[in-house]
This record gives C-alpha cells, structure tokens and sequence, in this order.
C-alpha cells in the first residue's frame, strides 16, 4: 500500500543519509570532508547537518540499502537510485558528490540535495518529488529554524548560505530548494514566522528571484525586509569574506536592512537619472505607484515626506498624484 511504501521511503533514506555521513567520515570521503572543511564548516557543523558523501562508484548505495532489506522497487521510488536504461536493475543517483539531507518538521529525512565539487553540470543534483517529499511545500532547515527562539525567518537561496549562517549563529535561516518561492512554501513561514528577511545572491539572478519573492510573501501576509549582501555574491561569501567579524557585520546588516517598499524604490531609482528633469518626473511618477500600495497612512507619509524631501518637491504635490492613483485603481 501507498503509506507502507511511504514509511518505506522514510527508512531507505534515513539508511541513506547515515550511510553517506558514515562514508564523509572514512577514507572513501576525503575529498567530501576536505571540499566541506574547504568551505569553511567545522566538523560540529557537519554534524549537526549530518552532512556527507556519496563515493564515485555507482552502486555503493545500492548495495547497502539492498543488504539492508530494502527492494529495488523502494530504492527506486525513494529516488535514491536511476533505473538501467538497457535491461533491469538500478544504479545510484547520486555519484561523486557532497550530500545534504532534507529533514522534515518531524525529523524525517525526506530528501537530499547533491553537490559536485567540481565545475561541472548540474552543480546541485536534488532528489525529485517523491511519495514523501514535494520540493515546492518543503524549506531546508526549517526543521532548525522552528526552534531558533525567534519568529523572524532569514530567507536564503542556496544549501551553503544557510549552512554558514547557522555556523555564525543565525539559526533562523531556510532556504528553498533549487525552485522559485512557491505560495506553499509561504504558508508554510508564516506559521512559524511573523517576519521574513530576504536574503538572496546580490546578482541580477537572485535579484530577480527577490522581486518575485516579495509578491508571494505579501499575498500570503507576511512583512518582509530585503537584505542584499553588500560584498560577496551570496551570505555565505559574505560571512566568510569578513572572517571572524562576519556574524557582527551581517548582524548590523538585519539591523539595517529595509522592508519591500524601500527596495524596491531603491531598485527604481537605478534606472532614471535623477539630475534632470525630465528622469525626474519619470521616477516621481512610478514611486507614486509604490508608495500608493503601502495600507498604512502613516507608512505612507512617511515614505511621502522621505521622497519629497530628497527630490526636492512639495508634498502636497505628490500626496495628490497618490490620491489619483488610488482612485483610479478603485
Ligand atoms: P555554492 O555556494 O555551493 O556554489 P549556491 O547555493 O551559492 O552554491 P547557487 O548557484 O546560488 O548555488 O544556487 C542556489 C541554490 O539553487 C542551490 O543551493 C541549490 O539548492 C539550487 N541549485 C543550484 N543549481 C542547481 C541545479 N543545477 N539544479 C537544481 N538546483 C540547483
Ligand atoms: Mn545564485
Ligand atoms: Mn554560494
Ligand atoms: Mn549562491
């Protein structure tokens, strides 16, 4: 039966996941734990992610979980294994490659995330939808941030910046898996979380990816700011490109950082030039739109008066352009 072969899954991929810590850990790992500790992680963080590796033979996997007990059948459909394109029998999927696991809110490991350590593709090999795992309803990490003792989620792109914050002590920290935000995955935050700090790369990808994660978490209610690492492309370059003051300086980076409305005239304000006129009214005309969403008329007088101010307009100017936008979208 379907729940049968569910606790099944749960099992070949807790077998899983002790069997690639236990090879991280042997001489078959080396290269797993000499790439990991490369990356700055210390052997308490390794175990605390029960980080490891998978060796570059093809059936190592395989065999154990098949001396284990297990079927290929559920080796199969845990995902653990590809099926042989020529004849029967399956192979491991995940070759040559550091493993991460995906642990659920009950502590089940639902699935893995694979990276090579090498230039080649794909850099990140992910364990597809499953009997037990979607990757558009699951966080990594989330199953830590639960008990981080804050209701603010620090919201990353990659396995790694999570990993690396949590080191620095910002245990808050989730991350998607290798897919855009999805809605489900912001119902999800927002049981746990009164507050989401966006933290993705500082490059135009992750930018993009950011303006998109800022719709999803307004429709599902949550306030949201946007950290964007001033140097480095991601947090986990960020905290390791400071050394020893990396949590103090991302640290000072959550105090600073801004809600949606900031970022995103900030983003707006990088393609108009403000010196001329004409870039002028251009920008004023589109931050109206912006500040005219914000629900809160305090909130919104106060983005009003911080504007005008620097662009040098009179207020009442633009608190009526805001009125007419209002009205026309009534
Ligand atoms: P690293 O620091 O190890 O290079 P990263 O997290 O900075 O990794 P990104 O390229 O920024 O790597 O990707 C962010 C996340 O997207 C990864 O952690 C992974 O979950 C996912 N991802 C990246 N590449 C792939 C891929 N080829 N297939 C599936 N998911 C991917
Ligand atoms: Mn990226
Ligand atoms: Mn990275
Ligand atoms: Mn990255």
């Amino acid at each position: 039966s379907l729940s049968k072969l569910r606790m099944r899954i749960y099992e070949a991929n807790r077998e899983a996941a002790r069997f690639f810590h236990a090879t991280l850990l042997s001489q078959r790992g080396q290269s797993g734990l000499n790439y990991l500790r490369g990356r700055a992680l210390s052997d308490r963080t390794i175990r605390h992610f029960g980080l490891g590796f998978a060796d570059d033979d093809w059936n190592s996997l395989c065999n154990h979980l098949k001396n284990k007990g297990f079927s290929e059948y559920e080796i199969y459909s845990a995902n653990l294994a590809f099926k042989r394109k020529n004849g029967n029998g399956i192979y491991d999927r995940f070759v040559n490659r550091v493993m991460f696991p995906i642990i659920d809110l009950r502590g089940n490991v639902i699935a893995f995330g694979g990276r090579i350590m090498t230039d080649e593709k794909p850099k990140y090999l992910n364990t597809s939808d499953t009997p037990v795992f979607k990757k558009s309803e699951n966080l990594f990490s989330l199953n830590n941030a639960k008990s981080s003792g804050t209701r603010t989620l620090i919201l990353c792109e990659g396995y790694m910046d999570v990993i690396a914050l949590n080191q620095a002590g910002f245990t808050n920290a989730v991350a998607t898996l290798g897919t855009a935000l999805t809605n489900e995955q912001a119902v999800l935050m927002k049981r746990y979380a009164d507050e989401v700090i966006i933290c993705y790369d500082a490059d135009g990808a992750g930018q993009k990816a950011t303006a998109r994660a800022i719709d999803i978490l307004r429709n599902a209610g949550l306030p949201i700011k946007i950290l964007t690492v001033p140097s480095g492309k991601d947090p986990d370059e960020f905290i390791r490109s400071k050394g020893d003051n990396g949590p103090a300086a991302f640290k000072l980076l959550i105090e600073k950082c801004g809600n949606d409305i900031e970022y995103r005239l900030m983003k707006l304000k990088e393609n108009y030039n403000l010196n001329t006129t004409d870039g002028k009214v251009a920008f004023l005309n589109e931050a109206v739109k912006i500040v005219a969403t914000i629900e809160s008329p305090i909130e919104r007088d106060v983005f009003a008066s911080k504007l005008c101010a620097e662009l040098e307009i009179d207020k009442n100017a633009f608190l009526e352009q805001i009125s007419k936008v209002k009205r026309r979208d009534r």
